[in-house]
């Protein structure tokens, strides 16, 4: 309560912001004032002369004296209020030179004035006419100091003292202002006028300028008091009854007037309060906002657009030796789950910290998750790289992490295909197009595409992003671009590998196996683009064509009086995520009319760690429509043996690993005969895939695995390949699934 009271009154400190509000505030109101006045002393120099025709040019310099000085101050001030507006923003010592060239002319012009009107009296002045002239030069002259110490420091320090001198330029022009109006009024009194003047300048000085309360209290209480105090003798001294009336009528009407204009004073102050803190709040939130834009908000380096900005301007500038790095951490991943979210956004915020002081001066951006891109030079790039590695590898002893670093040379030559992604300023962009300037988000891709290339590589933490790097890169990008071009044009192919039973040989089914041939980059194989297409989550588009596909072949074989093979289909964990999986193939068998027993569903290992649940429901529901369940790539992975607990599956692909040192390692045999004898307790049939060799099969059929697949027996190949094989007796069908 004693403090709202306090803050009321303006005793205690306002914020910053709310003190150069005011502040500018009072300025502006000072440039008007100044103005005005400037234009009432004109107006007064030109009646005094009007008044008295006939004097010589000295004679009315030493009558103009206290208009002089009050002139010369609003003057001052003028210049003082418009140096600062127009300067607000770019404050420069050279700046303050008019301004102080200006107050040492008006300083000096009223020395020789004050000089000079003492000269002239000199021998008929009293004491207390000095006093009286000295009273507006003492306070002229307190003006023009502080102005001249205003501008003095300013040159020193020009972002320091613009507040504090403003406010006492004003205290001082204010004082003039009220000096003026009661010397003036005193003397219209005294010559029987009217009060007007104390009355205007009153209000000028308490009204028009802004002040704290308690401020607005002293400056009303000493101007009306100082009046008064001189104004009631002459009223006293004058006999006349009006005169008496007049005094005894106004020392109400003062007080009431005081009253009212302290009021008004503090009703100002309160609002102009108010507008300042609004417009602090305003001003706060609008550089929140604009801080949001360009800033990262966890780790406050540079978000990527401003990271953008700043490097198409440096690459402008000074391109030589620049290079792009994407920086990854590893294993973040593991860290978080390990440590809680909280601890890995501190994690983070240390290791932007550790890449911003390792690059300084360069720009530094977070990209997203745990991912850094950094615009720096080469020279001691890998000494700088070392540096930060160590320092992040050092920060947790307990746990895996570390740094890897793709790095992209901005080198034209490396491709013409520069795609225009963001639009900053249209130089750039016209730079950009010329091939002059890369995209920062293209090079940062790049960057990235290389460091992703040594995910898994423990023992590298650096790539380059070079002509080799390039061409992948490009391949990828081309691949993202063009599958749905790929789809609709018929470029994606299905080839079928036979599966066979391991006692007869003979064809049990096929899998099916998605085969790009494009007319510009030729056989693509699903190592290329199936896993940028699940980076890209565009897995679906590919294995909804390819199911199709085979639906479709079946029914053509049907169609054609054959016995249709059944076929094993590959299904990416992601097509559950992209597409409603179940509904799509119960559609597909029911619009091509074929049984689900024809129809296998693989899904590999790898894929069924860290299931929520989600994809077991949905398995489930595959296997309840009737579709056979396989799991592919059986031991590839660390889950396996929790796989077989958690889900329910007809066959299980051995992966192909096991048989890779069949021939030196007893111990693979020993394996795959565990995983076989696994499989027959838990109910499924097994089936061992890249049997290569007759001794393969051979084993393999003895340890029980039912069904082989593998180049021994047939390489993925078309339908039509598969068919005459079968119609020339190279494949047997005796039995089929
Ligand atoms: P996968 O499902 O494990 O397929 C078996 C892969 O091993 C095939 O490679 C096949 O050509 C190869 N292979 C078969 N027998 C042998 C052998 O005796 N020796 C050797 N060295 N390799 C053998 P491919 O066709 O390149 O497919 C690679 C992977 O791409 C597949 O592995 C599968 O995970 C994925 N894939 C292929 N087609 C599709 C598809 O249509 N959709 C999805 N989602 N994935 C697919
Ligand atoms: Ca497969
Ligand atoms: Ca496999």
């Amino acid at each position: 309560m004693i403090k709202r009271i306090c803050r009321q009154l303006g005793f205690l400190r306002n914020s910053k912001y709310e003190t150069q509000y005011l502040n500018d505030t009072n300025i502006r109101t000072s440039i008007y004032m100044s103005v005005v006045i400037i234009a009432l002393e004109i107006w007064m120099l030109i009646r005094y002369v009007d008044k008295r025709p006939g004097l010589t040019f000295m004679e009315y310099f030493d009558g103009w004296t206290n208009y002089l000085i009050l002139l010369s101050s609003a003057v001052i001030i003028l210049c003082f209020g418009i140096r600062h507006k127009i300067h607000e923003h770019d404050l420069h010592r050279k700046r303050c030179i008019p301004g102080l060239v200006t107050g040492l002319i008006f300083f000096i012009l009223d020395i020789l004035l004050f000089a000079r009107f003492i000269h002239v009296r000199k021998d008929k002045m009293n004491f207390g006419d000095l006093l009286d002239a000295s009273k507006y030069l003492l306070l002229l002259s307190a003006l023009i100091l502080a102005y001249l110490a205003f501008e003095l420091l300013f040159y020193k320090k020009p972002q320091r003292s613009a507040a504090i001198y403003g406010q006492f330029l004003n205290v001082i022009f204010a004082v003039i202002c009220l000096g003026f109006g009661c010397e003036t009024s005193i003397s219209d009194v005294s010559k029987e006028r009217q009060i007007l003047c104390f009355v205007t300048m009153v209000i000028y000085a308490a009204c028009l300028l802004i002040w704290k309360p308690y401020v607005s209290f002293i400056i009303l209480s000493a101007s009306f008091l100082y009046f008064y105090h001189d104004w009631e003798p002459i009223m006293k001294a004058n006999e006349s009854p009006y005169a008496q009336k007049i005094l005894e009528a106004n020392q109400i009407n003062f007080f009431t007037f005081w009253i009212a204009l302290l009021m008004v004073c503090i009703s100002i102050y309160q609002q102009r309060l108010m507008e300042a803190k609004k417009d602090e709040n305003l001003t706060k939130a609008h550089s929140i906002m604009k801080k949001l834009a360009v800033e990262d908000e966890l780790t406050g380096l540079s978000n990527m657009h401003q990271f953008a900005q700043d490097a198409e301007l440096i690459m402008l500038e000074s391109p030589a030796n620049r290079i792009y790095l994407f920086i990854n951490v590893d294993n973040f991943k593991n860290f978080n789950d390990k440590y809680g979210y909280q601890a890995g956004n501190e994690f983070l915020k240390t290791t932007a910290n550790i890449i911003k002081n390792g690059f300084p001066g360069d720009p530094v951006a977070r990209q997203s998750d745990d991912h850094f891109a950094v615009l720096t030079t080469t020279d001691n790039l890998e000494e700088k790289i070392r540096n930060i590695r160590k320092q992040v590898t050092s920060l947790h002893q307990d746990i895996y992490v570390d740094l890897k670093v793709g790095s992209y040379i901005p080198n034209m030559n490396l491709s013409e295909s520069t795609v225009l992604t963001s639009t900053p300023s249209g130089s750039t962009i016209e730079l950009r197009a010329a091939g002059k300037v890369i995209d920062p988000h293209i090079a940062i891709d790049r960057a990235r595409f290389a460091c992703g290339l040594i995910k898994n590589k423990f023992d590298k933490h650096y790539m380059e992003y070079d002509e080799k790097v390039d061409k992948d890169f490009h391949k990828r990008q081309y691949i993202v671009n063009n599958i749905d071009n790929a789809v609709s044009n018929g470029y994606i192919k299905v080839y079928y590998q036979p599966v066979v039973w391991s006692d007869t040989h003979t064809l049990c089914s096929c899998e099916a196996l998605a085969r790009w041939i494009d007319p510009e980059y030729g056989f693509l194989s699903p190592g290329d683009f199936i896993p940028v297409l699940e980076e890209y989550r565009l897995i679906d588009k590919l294995d909804k064509c390819i199911w199709e596909m085979v639906c479709r072949d079946i029914r053509h074989i049907m169609d054609a009086g054959l016995k249709p093979i059944p076929v094993s289909l590959n299904i990416s964990r992601l097509d559950f995520e992209l597409m409603d999986t179940p509904s799509v193939m119960e559609n597909l068998v029911q619009k091509y009319n074929i049984d689900k027993k024809n129809i296998h569903v693989e899904i590999t290992e790898s894929a069924l760690a860290n299931d929520m649940g989600e994809l077991q429901s949905s398995l489930s529901r595959l296997k309840n429509d009737g579709f056979s369940m396989w799991l592919d790539d059986f031991g590839s992975g660390y889950s396996s043996l929790n796989v077989l607990k958690d889900y329910n599956f007809d066959v299980l692909k051995i992966d192909m690993k096991f048989l890779s040192s069949f021939e030196k390692n007893d111990k693979s045999k020993v394996i795959l005969n565990t995983i076989v004898e696994l499989a027959t307790h838990l109910g499924m049939f097994s089936l061992t895939e890249g049997v290569e060799t007759g001794d393969e099969a051979d084993f393999l059929n003895q340890i029980g695995c039912g069904r082989l697949q593998g180049y021994y027996f047939g390489k993925p190949m078309p339908l039509e390949d598969i068919i005459s094989k079968i119609k020339d007796g190279t494949y047997v069908i005796k039995r089929l699934e």
